[in-house]
């Protein structure tokens, strides 16, 4: 059984540890914050909304005690508008998994109960910011070392992979806001006259960016929406730069309902920031990222990342969350089949591009069609999924499978195909 670091107690380095925990690993696990401090001095390293399949994985190795309670969401409803002012969007409705509920579970909650947890399972816990020339230090001292720290600082000691990253700039500024219903009303109601299911709601201008309801289960609140705005940079969703409260993102994401989204005045009227929650909001903006498999510390030793230190997605379509959670079980399952041979650059390396061939690479492609201006043939997928439910539910089945849907929305013959299945012309089409 190996010896494991983990530095970074994110959603991938709780899930990594109890992973290893279960089958007999030794695992000391570095974070720079208490439970308390997850649970109520933090912000939400993001919304993260989860698939069905992803929160299976906490649900498997007995982590999940809120999902069987959460606001679960179903799909997506889409409205998609040509520009800022375009009175007549097209609207999608499509499942998520066909169906099968997710949620933003805070994980400052799920953190908290997890880090409470660790020594009952066996785990060591060490409260402890970890400096590079600690990580040093540590990295010499057991069988493996795995860099969890999402996006901060210390990522860095893992050089950036040139070839896999796409963008070396952030392309989106981004904001969000942890709301509730200020008439007191459930907030499933805020949709429910347009779509059966609860959505994520999706608003999105080809020429200022997108705003996104994303169904959460907030730590005090409970039922609530995450409303995170990617704007794109000096268009005019990009308003929230130096905001300082969550009460300031608010009424900005009001104001912009308001001006840009008419068709949805009512539910302006009705948010409210969860205002008993100082740290329940987010404004930044950092460049997608892609790593290489392993840094080597000054002292020789290597480190291996997983989660957002391995990928920073752009949250565009939602992927970071659930890349965390699946590739920290990934990596798990790699070092138990290892047995007791060496961790050495060869096998990261393997381990980061089989990671990368079942996820990352996908995942990558997906998101990053929808950062840009839509191809001819993601245009024509669109298209089709915004006339047929069918295919929109193929659509988003994509999310969580994006090696399902980049073949359609990379090949304009493929599109073709996928639009003639779905009795769509592509003559109808934009693209
Ligand atoms: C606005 C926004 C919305 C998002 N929405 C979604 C979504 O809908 N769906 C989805 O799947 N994903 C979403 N994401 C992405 C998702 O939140 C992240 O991908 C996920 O949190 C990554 O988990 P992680 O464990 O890798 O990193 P993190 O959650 O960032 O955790 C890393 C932790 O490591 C610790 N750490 C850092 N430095 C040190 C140090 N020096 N010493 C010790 N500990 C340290 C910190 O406690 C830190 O919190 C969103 C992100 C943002 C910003």
């Amino acid at each position: 059984m190996a010896k494991v670091n983990i530095v970074g107690s994110g959603p991938a380095g709780c899930i990594l540890a109890y992973s290893l925990l279960r089958d007999g690993h030794k695992v000391t696990l570095y974070s720079d914050r208490t439970p308390d401090q997850w649970l109520n001095h933090s912000a939400p390293t993001g919304t993260a909304y989860l698939w069905g399949e992803t929160i299976d994985i906490e649900r498997q190795l007995g982590m999940d005690f809120w999902s069987s309670d959460m606001f679960g969401g179903h799909g997506v409803l889409f409205d998609l508008a040509a520009h800022v002012g375009d009175a007549k969007p097209k609207t999608m409705k499509g499942l998520f998994e066909y169906g099968r509920e997710g949620c933003g579970i805070d994980q400052r909650m799920r953190v908290h109960r997890w880090l409470e947890d660790l020594e009952g399972k066996g785990g060591k816990l060490e409260i402890e910011n970890v400096t590079p020339a600690r990580l040093d230090a540590i990295a010499l001292t057991g069988d493996v070392t795995i860099l969890a720290a999402g996006k901060a600082d210390l990522a860095n000691a893992i050089p950036r992979d040139a070839e896999r990253s796409t963008y070396d700039k952030p392309q989106r500024n981004l904001s969000m806001a942890i709301v509730r219903s200020k008439s007191g009303r459930h907030v499933r109601e805020w949709f429910s006259d347009r779509w059966k299911y609860v959505p994520t709601k999706f608003d999105f201008f080809a020429d200022a960016g997108e705003y996104f309801w994303v169904p959460f289960q907030h730590k005090t609140a409970g039922p609530s929406y995450a409303a995170l705005f990617e704007a794109k940079p000096g268009g005019p969703f990009d308003r929230f730069n130096g905001l300082k409260s969550g009460e300031e993102v608010t009424d900005v994401i009001i104001d912009i309902m308001r001006k840009h989204t008419p068709w949805e005045r009512h539910i302006a009227d009705d948010v409210e920031y969860i205002s008993e929650d100082r740290h329940g909001w987010l404004v930044g903006r950092f460049p997608p990222t892609v790593r290489q498999a392993f840094g080597r510390l000054p002292s020789g030793g290597l480190v291996m990342p997983v989660g957002d230190t391995a990928i920073a997605f752009d949250p565009i379509c939602g992927q970071g969350g659930n890349f965390a959670n699946r590739s920290a079980k990934f990596i798990a399952d790699r070092i138990t089949a290892h047995g007791d041979s060496k961790f050495d650059e060869v096998w990261m390396t393997k381990v980061n591009y089989l990671l990368w061939a079942k996820y990352g690479n996908n995942q990558c492609f997906f998101n990053n069609t929808f950062l840009e201006k839509l191809s001819p043939a993601a245009q024509l997928v669109v298209d089709t999924s915004c006339a047929n439910d069918d295919a929109a539910d193929a659509l988003y089945y994509g999310f969580p499978h994006p090696e399902t849907m980049v073949p359609a929305i990379s090949d304009m013959k493929v599109a073709r195909t996928f639009a003639a299945r779905h009795g769509f012309s592509h003559k109808d089409s934009g693209a």
